[in-house]
């Protein structure tokens, strides 16, 4: 689909946009299920993600329209504080909303939102509509806000005006990623690192199961219930707050004192998948993609036999990965049970791989998986760029 977005708003709106703003998604390249264990994560922001397109009016009113939805809201400016059931629009007015109660004065605006995230696919196109919003009202009307600023509003609209209780990587990476970078962060301090990522001969390909990810949620709460049992034995013996405090020769020395198979087995993959972020920085690092490629079947491997939190669909989609001669490295990424898969391809090869993976995947699922092929993009900026 091509979309021009500063047509569409003039067919909505009758008048020009003043701006367009580009956000981009997220994937997660390595460190899964690790940060609520005081561990590392590497996301970066993807070339996918959700363009707006706005403009100042003078009614005191907010318009919000978005390309990705039929339902199209408007709301008084003065009424901004309320969340109107379980409307898409919630996300812009949640992050307006912030911005009154901080004392911001921002009168009325329109806006026209397109996104090409897959929607509810863990690529986080709720993070991005946030940042969206939050970066092109700063911009525009110079709020003064800084990027953390802007992160930790959209991390307070997702977790109390949505009401979803997810930690700040997905804002964070949206909002501070780079071209051709990686960030290794620590979802705890926020301490962070960018690091150089040179796919060389190699793309992103993403690869959405179309699956639902309905057991993510519960499955969630049970791992962290996991981790906190696997802490408080070790606690027995050595004093520590969070797993990945612990390297694996470390853990190896205490280990003993976790008897039940599960919970070790839990902890293991935190404590290893934890060092597979250190040494997949040093291997991006020294331009060693290979390397990179070994540590994402590895974490993969582990989330899915230690962890289980992955699944046929996922399981599918990297087996069929490291079965193909032209991917160097595939792994779920997210919170698992459904959603996407990342895999590092060799460049053209992309029609090739989509059309075997769709019919292995079909074969084996019953239904078609989604891909999408991506590059490592910028953050959050101004554009010209209208056409998608
Ligand atoms: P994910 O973040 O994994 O994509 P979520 O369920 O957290 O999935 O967020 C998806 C929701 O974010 C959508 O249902 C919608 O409410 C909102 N959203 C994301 N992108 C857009 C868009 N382009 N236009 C309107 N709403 C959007
Ligand atoms: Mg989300």
């Amino acid at each position: 689909m091509n979309i021009n977005l500063e047509e569409k708003f003039a067919e909505q709106y009758h008048k020009k946009a003043d701006a367009v703003y580009f956000t981009p998604g997220r994937v997660n390249l390595i460190g899964e299920h690790i940060d609520y264990n005081g561990g590392l994560v590497m996301p970066c922001a993807i070339t996918l993600g959700t363009w707006v397109a706005i403009a100042p009016n003078n009614d005191h009113k907010f318009r919000f329209k978005s390309l990705n939805f039929e339902i199209q809201t408007l709301v008084e400016s003065n009424i901004v504080n309320d969340k109107d059931g379980s409307l898409w629009a919630n996300y812009p007015i949640g992050v307006i909303n912030e911005f009154i109660k901080d004392g911001k004065e921002i009168n009325g605006v329109d806006f026209l939102f397109y996104g090409n995230i897959p929607i509810g696919s863990g690529l986080s196109s709720s993070a991005s509509i946030e940042i969206a919003t939050a970066y092109a009202l700063n911009s525009y009307f110079d709020l003064g806000y800084d990027q953390l600023e802007l992160v930790k509003i959209a991390k307070r609209v997702e977790n109390d005006f949505i009401g979803l209780n997810s930690g700040i990587m997905d804002q964070f990476a949206v909002a501070f990623g780079e071209k051709n970078k990686a960030i290794v962060l620590d979802c705890e301090t926020l301490k962070y690192k960018m690091v150089d990522v040179d796919l060389g001969k190699y793309v992103l390909a993403i690869i959405n199961t179309n699956k639902p990810r309905e057991l993510a949620d519960s499955k969630y709460n049970e791992r962290v219930a996991e981790c906190q049992t696997a802490l408080k034995l070790l606690n027995q013996e050595i004093t520590l707050h969070y797993l990945c405090e612990l390297t694996a020769e470390k853990f190896a020395l205490h280990s003993h004192l976790i008897t039940d198979e599960t919970i070790l087995n839990r902890a293991t993959h935190v404590v290893k998948e934890n060092d597979r972020v250190h040494l997949a920085a040093k291997a991006l690092n020294g331009g060693n993609l290979e390397e990179f490629g070994r540590l994402m079947y590895a974490s993969h491997e582990s989330l899915r036999t230690l962890y289980e939190v992955s699944g046929k669909e996922l399981d599918t989609v990297v087996d069929f990965c490291t079965d193909y001669d032209h991917v160097i490295g595939a792994r779920m990424t997210g919170a698992g049970f459904g959603g996407c898969a990342i895999a590092l391809l060799e460049k053209g090869f992309e029609e090739d791989f989509a059309k075997q993976l769709t019919n292995d995947y079909v074969d084996k699922i019953g239904y078609p998986a989604t891909i999408y092929i991506s590059e490592i993009g910028n953050g959050p900026h101004l554009t010209t760029d209208t056409y998608r």
